[in-house]
Order: structure tokens, then C-alpha cells, then sequence
């Protein structure tokens, strides 16, 4: 299993991004991406301008942020547009199987971003009725994430989701639309899979094998009667062995932020049944008793003068008889 770092938020000048999309390609390869998703609002047509310059080391992904009164909605892979404009409040889910018939992934943007009259829309106001056919959740949108009370809003949203039942992911969003500064971080998605194709990238997205990040690395699986299971798999009630191995940041960027990471924190079904320092580089293995419901990491540490701040949150493992 590879770990590759992904951002799947980004706009060019096909909406309201300042780079044209070969600018946005050679600032992503800049940066260090193996994957992004391009997700202008309401167009898929930077797509067609990647082919041509489209390179093995940076996968490009189609997206497209449907951009409505009600609400962000990001949907990568799909196969054709499916219109938003038909969507109310009362019956986006009927919109929600279009676009999983269209085969796209859907994750809902920044929902607890201010809306009108700052910005109409922004915020998320559908009822969405089957969080099944919602994919994940942006938890961390744009600059410093870790500073806006609307991603603990948002993680609220998602881990109350997550008690309810669903299968539902957490995902980091950059909403790339120009050059940041030097002094705002943005946040890092790292998806699990065996090759960087298209394919493979989104079974993972699918799935739900992939982590957020503020900066550190980490490696995770569980086993269980022999058997390797990542984020996103299932797995049976009973004993399993959690592996786990953290790295300091490698994305050069990043780095200036020193967010160092102490502790894990493993949440099952909304207790946390394990606190524990570990040492980085380290494998960190743990015997845990798997109950129906979920299992999921969090890596705490050091940044910005806290000495508890969240920098990874990794999707759960999903447990069922
Ligand atoms: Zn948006
Ligand atoms: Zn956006």
C-alpha cells in the first residue's frame, strides 16, 4: 500500500481560480501532488485541456464543484455533468443518484462556511434524507484549517454521521484558486492504494482509504485472523492488532510549521478507548477489541504554540458481523 498525497479541491480560470490549468498543473507538480482533482464550479472543461499535457508523475482527476443556492457539493470521476440545476432543498437526494449513476464521487464542501449575504450558497442548507449516497465531508477547507471554528463544526458533522450509521469519510480541501502566503498552511490529503491510476485512486476515494493532514505522515492497518485490512475496509467483531507508524512532514512547505506529532487517539464508536505517545518512525502496534460500529485514528502533537492540536485524522475502519 501507497500513500499518496492528493488535493482534491482546485479551480482554474474556467471559474473564479486566478491560473489558467497549465499554470495549476505546474503549481501542483511544484508542490509536490501525486493527485489532484480539478472541481471549477459547475464545468468540467479544464479536463479536456489536461490530456494533452498530462504527465505519469501528476494524476489529474475530472471533478467539478456544483456551486448552487443551497450549497457546495464536490464530485470527482464522474462520467458527464449531471445538472444542478433542478436541485431544492427537499429533493437533492434524488440529484445524489444522478450523480452516483453518473459514477462520481460526492462529498459536500465546506458546509458550515457563511452563506448569504457574504456568500450566497456557500453554506449547507440542503436535507440531504440518505447520507449514504454522500461520500464524505470536507472537514478542512482552505487556510489554516486548524484555526477555523468551522472545521470543528464540520468534524461535528461528520462524527455524528458516523454514530448514525453511515459510512461516511472525512476529506481536506484546499480550494486552490491562486497563490497562497507563506504564513497560512493549508491542509494535506493522502490516499491509500496499490497504483496511481484513476481507477485505483477512486475505489480508494470510494472507500474511504485515505487521511487528512495538517503536515505528518502516517501508515495504518489492522489485522485480523491473518488478514490486512485499511481504512474504509470491514473487518469482524473480536480481536485485531492496530499497526501504526507516523512520520514527521515531508511536504517541503509544510515543514516551516513544525507540527510534530505525540500522541494517538483511537476513537471506537465515539469513545476513545486508547491515548498513548508514540515515538515517530516507530511501528506502534495494539491489540484492540473491535466492536460493531467503527474504528478510527487521530494523531495529536505540537504547532502554532498548542500542544494538543489535531494534525491527522485518518477514516475508519468499518466493523460488522
Ligand atoms: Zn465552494
Ligand atoms: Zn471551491
Amino acid at each position: 500500500m501507497n500513500y499518496y498525497l492528493a488535493e482534491l479541491h482546485a479551480h482554474t480560470r474556467h471559474s473564479d481560480g486566478d491560473f489558467t490549468t497549465p499554470e495549476l498543473l505546474t503549481q501542483a507538480r511544484a508542490f509536490g501532488y501525486d493527485i489532484l482533482a480539478i472541481t471549477d464550479h459547475n464545468t468540467m472543461a479544464p479536463v479536456q485541456e489536461v490530456a494533452a499535457t498530462e504527465t505519469s508523475e501528476l494524476l489529474v482527476l475530472s471533478g467539478m464543484e456544483w456551486t448552487t443556492f443551497f450549497g457546495h457539493l464536490l464530485v470527482i470521476g464522474a462520467n458527464r455533468v449531471v445538472d444542478w440545476r433542478k436541485a431544492t432543498i427537499e429533493t437533492i437526494d434524488a440529484s445524489l443518484v444522478e450523480i452516483k449513476e453518473a459514477q462520481g464521487i460526492v462529498g459536500i464542501a465546506h458546509p458550515f462556511s457563511i452563506g448569504s449575504p457574504i456568500c450566497t450558497g456557500c453554506h449547507w442548507d440542503y436535507h440531504v434524507n440518505d447520507y449514504n449516497l454522500v461520500d464524505f465531508i470536507e472537514v478542512w477547507n482552505r487556510l489554516n484549517p486548524d484555526e477555523d471554528y468551522r472545521s470543528q463544526l464540520a468534524y461535528e458533522m461528520w462524527v455524528d454521521l458516523l454514530n448514525q450509521g453511515y459510512r461516511i469519510s472525512c476529506s481536506a480541501g484546499r480550494d486552490w484558486h491562486r497563490e497562497e502566503a507563506l504564513q497560512d498552511n493549508t491542509a494535506l490529503t493522502y490516499i491509500g492504494a496499490t497504483e496511481k491510476t484513476s481507477e485505483a485512486i477512486l475505489a480508494s476515494l470510494r472507500e474511504g482509504n485515505y487521511y487528512i493532514s495538517l503536515g505528518p505522515e502516517m501508515r495504518v492497518n489492522l489485522q485480523q485472523n491473518d488478514q490486512v485490512y485499511y481504512m474504509g475496509q470491514e473487518l469482524l467483531p473480536g480481536p485485531a492488532r492496530l499497526e501504526i507508524t507516523v512520520q514527521a512532514t515531508m511536504q517541503e512547505k509544510l515543514k516551516s510549521f513544525n507540527f510534530f506529532p505525540t500522541t494517538i487517539v483511537l476513537w471506537q464508536n465515539n469513545q476513545i478507548i486508547h491515548c498513548e505517545e508514540i515515538s515517530l518512525e516507530n511501528v506502534f502496534r495494539l491489540p484492540v477489541v473491535l466492536e460493531n460500529g467503527y474504528i478510527r485514528v487521530e494523531i495529536f502533537g505540537l504547532g502554532k504554540g498548542s500542544s494538543e492540536k489535531r494534525l491527522i485524522i485518518g477514516n475508519p475502519f468499518y466493523v460488522s458481523e
